[in-house]
């Protein structure tokens, strides 16, 4: 296999609409702004750059961020690890999912060659050594909880293992001769870089308590993205605090420091191209909803940038607020925040949908028939929300 997987290229989003007329949700990929994202984390943060595979796993991303210089791929699934390495070969997976089915550690393992692993419960680690025989030279990293910050998805809810049971399980790690490593998530879109500054003094102390020898600290995703009403610090300004906080540290010498960003990474890295089917009073019915491109509208509240393009007419300047409504039959299938638009907006106009690069294709279901997968590429910059 030596033929890179290719999309349509387009140089705007309004030559695709010239081209396809789509009556069907497009999603619009921005591979140099994904490269120009990959390029930013992988020269400011302080360590290595892992992707959260999980955030968009399409072949054009995974490319785009490849071809940045992203080498390593946090993935959570046998079937994310066979995406990565069947197109990727050279890419490294790290297993991250603290819940692994035997079999599936089985063929990462022997298959793939997988040699990073995470847990948080001592069951799992049992698991592993049960299956992989243990040690020789792979790492296991322990997945703490740190303390609650101002995130929009609190992750330590379902993962990691409490700060103070943490060193024992980290002592049994070294002890079954694994390189051992510490790794938290502080949740995602994070709004306060000292969540990540709390999360490594937690490790610290874990790190401490347990009095071995620790070569990998992981801090995990969460970085933001900018959303309508949602302007978190800079992204410099994480990578400052835990730089920081790593260099004020006696691991700085000996332990590789890593991220595993998703969000924050991709988000940018597309727009949903989106088509109006009907118009009711102030109520749009557009065809792709929360079931499929746009559930974190509903799920983590995201208010995404919008706009009404028609180059088969001149469109009004003045706005206002339009109910969106998804396609299927279900009510919970409504946009919780209003997109401002065009006062004119109607039936077979379209509607770009900006900062849709995470966690919009990857978790969108077949519910009631409809499912975006149409991809394209677009040179034009990607639609972000204004400064104001
Ligand atoms: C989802 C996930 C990430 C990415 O999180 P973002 O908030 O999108 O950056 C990173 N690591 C793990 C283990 C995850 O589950």
């Amino acid at each position: 296999m030596s033929a890179k997987f290719q999309i349509p290229n387009f140089a705007t989003v309004e030559d695709v609409i010239e081209e396809l007329k789509p009556g069907y949700p497009v999603y619009c990929l921005r591979p140099a702004e994904l490269r120009r994202q990959a390029s930013y984390f992988l020269d400011t943060f302080p360590g290595r750059v892992m992707y959260a595979v999980k955030c968009n796993p399409h072949l054009t991303v995974l490319q785009a961020l490849y071809d940045a210089g992203i080498r390593h791929f946090d993935t959570a699934s046998l079937a994310e690890i066979a995406l990565v390495r069947e197109h990727l070969p050279q890419a490294d997976c790290y297993f991250m999912h603290p819940v692994k089915p035997r079999a599936a550690i089985m063929t990462a393992h022997k298959v793939y060659g997988v040699d990073h692993y995470v847990i948080d419960h001592e069951k799992e680690l049992d698991k592993l050594i049960d299956v992989t025989g243990g040690g020789d030279g792979k790492v296991v990293l322990v997945r703490i909880v740190t303390p609650v910050h101002d995130a929009q998805y609190q992750l330590s809810d379902k993962f990691g293992i409490a700060a103070e049971d943490a060193p024992g399980l980290l002592r049994k790690v070294h002890d079954a001769h694994f390189q051992t490593g510490v790794a938290f998530h502080v949740g995602s879109q994070c709004r306060t870089p000292q969540a990540f500054v709390d999360g490594i003094n937690t490790a610290l102390d874990v790190i401490e308590a347990a009095a071995v020898p620790v070569h990998y600290l992981d801090v995990g995703g969460g970085f933001p993205a900018l959303y309508e009403d949602d302007r978190p610090p800079a992204l410099s300004a994480y990578f400052d605090a835990i730089e920081q906080a790593f260099d004020q540290s006696r691991l700085r010498r000996d332990c590789v420091l890593m991220c595993e960003p998703g969000r924050g990474l991709v988000a940018s890295g597309c727009t949903l191209l989106t088509q109006i089917q009907l118009r009711k009073d102030d109520k749009l019915y557009i065809n792709d909803g929360v079931y499929q491109s746009l559930s974190e509208t509903l799920m983590g509240k995201m208010k995404l940038p919008a706009r009404l393009i028609n180059p088969g007419r001149s469109i009004v300047e003045e706005c206002q607020d339009f109910t969106i409504l998804g396609p299927t039959c279900d009510n919970l299938d409504i946009l919780p925040a209003p997109f401002y638009l065009p006062v004119d907006a109607d039936e077979g106009d379209w509607i770009e949908i900006g900062q849709t690069g995470a966690y919009s294709n990857s978790a969108a279901t077949r519910f009631n028939g409809f499912f975006p997968e149409t991809f394209v590429s677009v040179d034009a910059p990607p639609l972000l929300p204004q400064e104001r």
